[in-house]
């Protein structure tokens, strides 16, 4: 492999307006390392394209040698496929290029953008685009994965914002996708990951929004079991201007943390309401009302804070294991499982983060995008993180436990952004009945499998010539 990784850089330095970061050089560290800190790996040749046409380079090179490729928008992919051990990595930060047309409510974005340069760039001009929830994520795994976040009730996932992806493919070409263009292309990538290619540019749907009003609140212990029934049962009927996450977890010792709830395992509410204020009062009364009146909250934030308040939650470098899944109804007996796993949670950071998509969403068809389950309202990610490595077996056995006994109630289907680095076994499972036609683009676009650090669709063996 090292090898290898030399012979790209060979055939690569003369023509390459990037930079070529070998083991040893200046930058090198800074750029080997992605969010996930249990995933450190050390590639031959980080690639960090300036253009299209470096990408196009840098996929030639790699494909003439055979050497394993990685792809890197964030870095935050929680599987960690965003790098490797001796390979390549093609790295798109320096592709972070946002245009808005107002006008149009439309935006261009390339391939290497964090979901903060798309918020800051669009809100400009009023317009949101509606992505994740942290800031410093990278826009093309989310985006390709799916992408959920606040606004995914109001205005549908990320991936159903995207009206055309201009990408590399797996022969160096460069192929336009959208609705009349290659429309097998553009289904499968609403929804099936890096599979199919590198892509240098989106079009944006984007829509009007500045502000909403934001509720939150800590339920004790107690009253977690009767905050999840309500939350079922309140969501099922709730208007589209509503979002409304529980993550479960150890209250932070925290001044803003009322002192009897401190350490202790709470369930935290954040709701958002994008309508106007006065008509989402209600609901979010009900809803904080559940909650210790000393540590509820309500107010408008700008669109801009509420996409950057979870950032200092998720730090690069700390240890995270995920696994995830869907529910068609949470039952009571899902309820008591997550309400006494808090107890035994092995670190303070860690969470189990619930929300509840439906809205517009669940209006698009199911086989309308490659993206998973949209019929599965209710969305659970079991997300690990802690800092030392001591602490590994613990925190990822924690998750593996509690995932299998929660798994016999919940709905076969997986987010695959939001799966782990040992789940391929799952891949089809993400799928379901798009699975044979995502094994048909992929074979079509990519019959060798060059991307296959991703949550990966193997093509179909083509026979020998
Ligand atoms: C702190 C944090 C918060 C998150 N919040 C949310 C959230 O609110 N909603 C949500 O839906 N998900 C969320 N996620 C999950 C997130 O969607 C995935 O981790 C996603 O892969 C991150 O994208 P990235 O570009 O940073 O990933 P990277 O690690 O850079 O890439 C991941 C994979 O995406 C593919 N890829 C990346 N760029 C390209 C490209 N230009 N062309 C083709 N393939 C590419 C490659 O296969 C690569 O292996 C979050 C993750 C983290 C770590």
């Amino acid at each position: 492999m090292v090898e290898a990784s030399e012979e790209v850089y060979s055939s690569l330095y003369r023509r390459f307006k990037g930079d070529l970061l070998r083991p040893g050089a200046s930058g090198y560290e800074d750029a080997r390392a992605i969010w996930n800190g249990m995933v450190a790996r050390t590639p031959g040749l980080i690639a960090c394209c300036s253009d299209v046409s470096d990408v196009q380079n840098a996929i030639r090179a790699a494909s003439e040698t055979g050497i394993l490729t990685a792809v890197r928008c964030g870095g935050h992919s929680l599987a960690g496929f965003s790098t490797c051990d001796g390979g390549m990595v093609i790295d798109l930060s320096r592709m972070r290029q946002v245009t808005v047309d107002p006008e149009a409510r439309r935006a261009r974005i390339a391939g290497g953008c964090l979901l903060g340069s798309i918020d800051t760039a669009t809100q400009k001009a009023g317009l949101v685009f509606p992505s994740g929830v942290v800031s410093h994520t990278g826009a093309s795994g989310l985006i390709l994965g799916g992408g959920t976040g606040w606004l995914t009730r109001r205005f549908g996932l990320s991936c159903d914002n995207v009206e055309g992806f201009t990408l590399v493919t797996a022969d160096s070409s460069i192929e336009r996708c959208n609705a009349k263009e290659n429309p097998d292309l553009f289904w499968a990538l609403r929804g099936g990951g890096g599979n199919f290619g590198v892509v240098t540019e989106f079009e944006l749907k984007l829509h009007p929004l500045t502000s909403v009003v934001l509720a939150e609140g800590l339920s004790p212990e107690a009253d977690i079991r009767r905050l999840l029934e309500c939350w079922r049962d309140f969501m099922a009927e709730a208007p589209l201007d509503l979002k409304w996450n529980i993550d479960l977890r150890v209250a932070p010792r925290a001044k803003k943390v009322p002192t009897a709830l401190r350490g202790r395992p709470v369930a935290s509410s954040s709701l958002i309401w994008t309508g106007d204020p006065e008509a989402g009062r209600s609901y979010l009364q009900r809803a904080l009302s559940m909650c210790n009146p000393d540590s509820v909250s309500s107010k408008i934030v700008s669109f801009l804070n509420l996409q950057t308040m979870a950032d200092s939650d998720f730090p690069h470098g700390r240890r995270y294991y995920t696994k995830s899944g869907y529910f068609t109804y949470l039952d009571d007996s899902s309820i008591d499982c997550m309400v006494e796993a808090v107890a035994t949670m092995p670190s303070s950071e860690t969470q189990i983060e619930l929300a509840y998509l439906g809205g517009a969403a669940a209006r698009i068809a199911a086989n309308d995008t490659a993206f998973g389950d949209r019929s599965a309202p209710f969305i659970m990610n079991l997300l690990a993180n802690w800092s030392d490595a001591s602490g590994d077996a613990g925190n990822i056995s924690w998750i593996r436990e509690l995932f299998n006994q929660l798994r016999p109630a919940m709905k076969p289907g997986v987010y695959i952004n939001f799966m782990s680095g040992d789940e391929q076994d799952r891949v089809p499972e993400a799928y379901q009945e798009r699975w044979e036609r995502m094994v048909a683009v992929k074979t079509h676009y990519d019959p060798n499998n060059f991307f296959r650090l991703n949550q990966n669709v193997p093509p179909r063996k083509l026979p020998l010539p």
